[in-house]
């Protein structure tokens, strides 16, 4: 057998479904991984799915000790005709070799990343849910997994995926949040780690999270690293204003992490012909569109929510209601036309899905 065909161990003990409307979000986990491994000598080799089951390392491994992790987040969705769709799964597999490039990591061949998740998803396929709003979210992940206390990248690898049935984000309606502006914590730097998905950005923002959340926040509003005035990120979503009918999201400047949810966005705003722009935007800017009455709508943007409306940011004592704390028009059409291309109510004119057809097998 080629060292690049992808062998199937399916499981004789498949585990009972969760009730699809209390499924929440990463609690469950589906019947099958899919795993490949990598060393200096093979490269990445030996895809395979096998029953879903823990990874026994050895505590010297180097994935304990200096967080040389990415990852990524995507989805699977089940459309009204059956068809199971991917939403702009390219998009993942060149923001993973970026993260990889970044830190380290050997890159993996997109027809490697997408036949092994295609092949897990058709092995577990009856695993996604159908119930309006939920979907089935897909990890994709890379540890090192050479024995070794040196500081240095790893001469080992390996790649997983595992999937997890979960719930709409959304049960109650989209409901729009308080967001704490963070001036004490930073997410990333220009030079650092930002513009990667890997383990230690996300660690390094939970005191900041914690704040929030001690405040009655929701989510945290990060700022730049240097001069703490410009806007980069909301919680871990990219984020958009639309003041005095254009809308404005940060541009992609070496700390702010590329969404692909934050890419359709600003494309079909072009096609609506709707005005939108990358720049820098401070939060003074904010403010002063505040007070002259001119911000009409804020949004966060991620594969999980895929729009998370802003009610509020509370900066020290002030706080800013934003539309009322009401869900605005543009978000909510946003939210229904990417919700409706992913799920294959709204026709995909922009050939942004991608079908898992039935295996041979
Ligand atoms: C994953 C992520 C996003 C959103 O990316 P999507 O591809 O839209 O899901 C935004 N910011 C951070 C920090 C992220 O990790």
């Amino acid at each position: 057998m080629s060292k690049r065909e992808i062998t199937v161990v399916r499981t004789t003990n498949g585990k009972a479904r969760p009730d699809p409307n209390h499924l929440g979000f990463g609690k469950y986990f589906t019947d099958h991984m899919f795993v490949m491994d990598y060393d200096r000598e093979n490269g990445w080799h030996s895809p395979r799915v096998i029953p879903y089951q823990p990874i026994t390392l050895d505590p010297a491994t180097m994935v304990f000790h200096y967080g040389q992790t990415v990852f990524e987040g995507l989805k699977a969705y089940h459309s009204q005709d059956g068809r199971t769709l991917l939403f702009r799964p390219e998009k993942n597999v060149e923001r993973l070799n970026r993260s990889c490039s970044r830190l380290n990591i050997p890159e993996v061949e997109e027809e490697a990343f997408l036949s092994g998740l295609k092949t897990l998803i058709q092995v577990d396929r009856d695993w996604i849910p159908t119930t309006e709003g939920t979907s089935l979210y897909i990890r994709p992940f890379i540890l090192p997994t050479e024995t070794n206390l040196r500081v240095a990248p790893a001469s080992s690898y390996k790649f997983v995926i595992i999937l997890s049935p979960v719930g709409s984000y959304y049960p109650e309606g989209i409901n729009p949040v308080g967001i704490n502006v963070e001036k004490q914590y930073t997410r990333a730097v220009l030079g650092g780690t930002g513009t990667a998905k890997t383990a230690g950005n996300y660690c390094a923002g939970y005191k900041a999270q914690q704040k929030a959340s001690e405040s009655g926040a929701a989510q945290v509003l990060w700022l730049d690293g240097i001069e703490k005035k410009y806007i980069e990120e909301v919680g871990s979503m990219n984020i958009f204003f639309k003041i005095d009918g254009e809308v404005v999201t940060p541009q992609l400047n070496g700390s702010i992490l590329e969404g692909i949810t934050r890419m359709s966005i600003i494309e079909l705003l072009q096609e609506w012909g709707i005005p939108v722009t990358e720049r820098k935007i401070s939060f003074d800017e904010f403010v002063k569109a505040y007070q002259e009455e001119r911000v009409e709508e804020v949004f966060g943007t991620g594969t999980a929510a895929v729009i998370s409306p802003v009610g509020e940011f509370r900066y020290q004592d002030t706080k800013y209601l934003i539309n009322n704390r009401q869900t605005g028009d543009l978000s909510k059409k946003l939210y229904e036309t990417i919700t409706g291309i992913q799920t294959g109510k709204i026709y995909d004119e922009f050939g942004w899905t991608v079908e898992v057809k039935s295996s041979g097998m």
